[in-house]
């Protein structure tokens, strides 16, 4: 197992902010996952193909979710592998459910809805802010070129790098950091994906999307917040609002400056 680390420079840590119980060193920690690609394991002994199809079938297609793509996409990929093994039986809910350190797996039907607002198509660098367990990141695996996915909190971080890597999805590289900053090393960003909720749009994001990109994020309070999504045209950014949503806060330098009481 090769895992390349990538210590921060002083830009990277000047601006951020989040509470970290380490030293710099665990401030920001990137996570490569390379190796060998070693495709999902697929067919053998799966207790769970009924109620991933009944997911797909229920909480996605029902509720208008039609892009075939995301559809394959949200049907290969294990979610029971990216839970707690306590709730492996309420992997396919229609709920988040929590991950540890206070964070959650987000519904399975916003995670379609959101990845299908993006319009992928296969070659796509896409940026992902908030890592948590590494489902999104799986998700996109399987629709883009390459994924760039940002957790702040490191514990979260490492298992969810090395979970990528044991499941194989190879074209998916974890780092550890204030997400907010986007990652200026590895910029433009054809989509980024912010899965947590800001109390507004984080500039180094939107400045970060190349010509004709698009951002989904939620914003709003604590409590309630609403998907925006945005699309770079030259320097401007054309601007829709979604659906209503609730997410945990994106703690950063440009989200909340200390988690929002809740
Ligand atoms: N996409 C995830 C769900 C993420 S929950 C999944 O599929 O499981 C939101 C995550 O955002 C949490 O893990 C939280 O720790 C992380 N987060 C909050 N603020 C952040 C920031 N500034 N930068 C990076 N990650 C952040």
């Amino acid at each position: 197992m090769r895992r390349r680390f990538r210590m921060p420079d002083e830009g990277d840590l000047a601006a951020a902010t989040i509470e970290d119980e380490g030293s710099a060193k665990s401030k920001m920690k990137p996570f490569r996952t390379i190796g060998p690609s070693v495709p999902p394991r697929e067919g053998t002994g799966d207790e769970f193909a009924v109620p991933r199809a009944e997911m797909i079938e229920r909480q996605l297609r029902r509720r208008g979710i039609s892009d075939s793509r995301v559809l394959s996409a949200m049907a290969a990929v294990r979610r029971e592998e990216f839970v707690p093994t306590e709730f492996r039986p309420r992997a396919y809910e229609d709920a988040p459910l929590p991950i540890g350190e206070g964070q959650t797996i987000s519904q399975p039907y916003i995670v379609a809805a959101m990845t299908c607002a993006l319009h992928l198509t296969g070659n796509e660098r896409v940026l992902e802010v908030g890592t948590g367990c590494g489902y999104q990141a799986a998700i996109f695996s399987q629709l883009v070129k390459v994924v760039f996915t940002v957790e702040s909190l490191s514990e979260l971080a490492a298992t969810a790098a090395a979970r990528l890597e044991r499941l194989g999805y190879a074209n998916v590289h974890v780092h550890c950091g204030d997400g907010t900053l986007g990652l200026p090393d590895v910029a433009p960003f054809d989509a980024i994906l912010v899965a947590a909720a800001a109390p507004g749009v984080p500039e180094p994001l939107r400045s970060q999307l190349t010509e004709g990109g698009r951002l989904i994020l939620p914003v709003g309070d604590a409590e309630n917040q609403e998907l925006l999504y945005l699309e770079r045209h030259d320097n401007s950014y054309e601007t829709h609002t979604l659906e209503a949503c609730r997410f945990v806060p994106l703690v950063g330098y440009y989200g909340w400056k200390e988690p929002p009481a809740r």
